[in-house]
């Protein structure tokens, strides 16, 4: 049976504004990135060259997936997606071959942007690699990302946790043109991903009273985890009867985010 490696989005609905808690430099830095992309042309004559690869790195669930959608989506491309580790631990020169696949495809639908999460689970250090195959299936990328490939219309988003792991040759310039740390939200991030995630939700008086404390409060939650608060709250009172979330719904949420995580506390606002 053939598996699928890679996901189609034909254009991602994410925009800029639904990603909470991004540094405002790194946004403008996006955004004239974007510039760059979108008119090629222009940017040329001033000698400035469209990236070919962007890296994203930081915590689990900080939003680097958002990130890479809301980019497809503002230049208008194809979002292709698959996670490094659906390349490794397969049988010989398969990894290699999904890897050419996943391009091809993207190239017959230019634009598009080709997404790899957990990059590092394929693009490892050689010396720390595991073995041959892997070995192979990297050199694959590397030949995909530049080897005289018409990388016209693509765009390669790379993410990871950890890019300490990463190989030096996959971060060369030429594959990897700009480097993005998504971190962890401070204060005032933590309050835009609330927002963002209560939009369009009925929230009682009291929660929407204890927003701005909450974001005080949750100092190392990341956007996933905070998104994931309010899901719960909702359901919450969904399974209650009732159509408002309620500050003991929010409570719960809480506790079973705290009691989910082996690091997690809410800590004095
Ligand atoms: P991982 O490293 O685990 O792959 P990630 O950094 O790619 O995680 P996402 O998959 O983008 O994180 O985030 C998961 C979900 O958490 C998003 O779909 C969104 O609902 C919420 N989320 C995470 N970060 C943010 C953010 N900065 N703003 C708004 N929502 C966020």
């Amino acid at each position: 049976m053939k598996q699928s490696t890679s996901k189609e989005t034909p254009l991602p609905s994410v925009t800029l504004n639904d990603i909470g808690g991004l540094p405002s430099e790194m946004k403008e830095e996006i955004q004239q990135t974007l510039e760059i992309i979108k008119d090629p042309g222009r940017s040329a004559k001033i000698g400035i060259k469209a990236p070919k690869g962007i890296l994203l790195y930081g915590p689990p669930g900080t939003g680097k997936t958002l990130l890479a959608q809301a980019i497809a989506r503002e230049i208008g491309a194809k979002f292709y997606s698959a996670s490094g580790s659906a390349f490794t631990e397969l049988f010989v020169g398969v990894g290699a071959s999904r890897i050419r696949s996943l391009f091809e495809n993207a190239r017959k639908q230019s634009p598009a942007v080709i997404f790899i999460d957990e990059v590092d689970a394929l693009a490892g250090k050689r010396k720390a690699h595991g073995g041959e195959e892997a070995e192979k299936t990297l050199t694959e990328l590397l030949v995909q990302l530049d080897g005289g490939h018409e990388n016209e219309g693509i765009l390669f988003i790379a993410a990871t946790n950890r890019k300490d792991m990463l190989d030096d040759a996959f971060l060369r310039p030429g594959r990897i043109d700009f480097t993005f740390q998504v971190p962890l939200p401070d204060t005032q991030g933590r309050k835009e991903i609330i927002d963002i995630h209560t939009k369009g939700k009925r929230l009682s008086e009291a929660v929407f009273a204890s927003l701005n404390t909450l974001a005080e409060s949750t100092s190392g939650f990341s956007g996933a985890e905070l998104s994931s608060l309010f899901e719960s709250a909702s359901r919450k009172a969904v399974r209650e009867g009732r159509d408002v979330v309620d500050m003991k719904d929010l409570d719960y949420a809480i506790d079973r985010t705290i009691l989910g995580s082996t690091s997690r506390t809410l800590n004095d606002p």
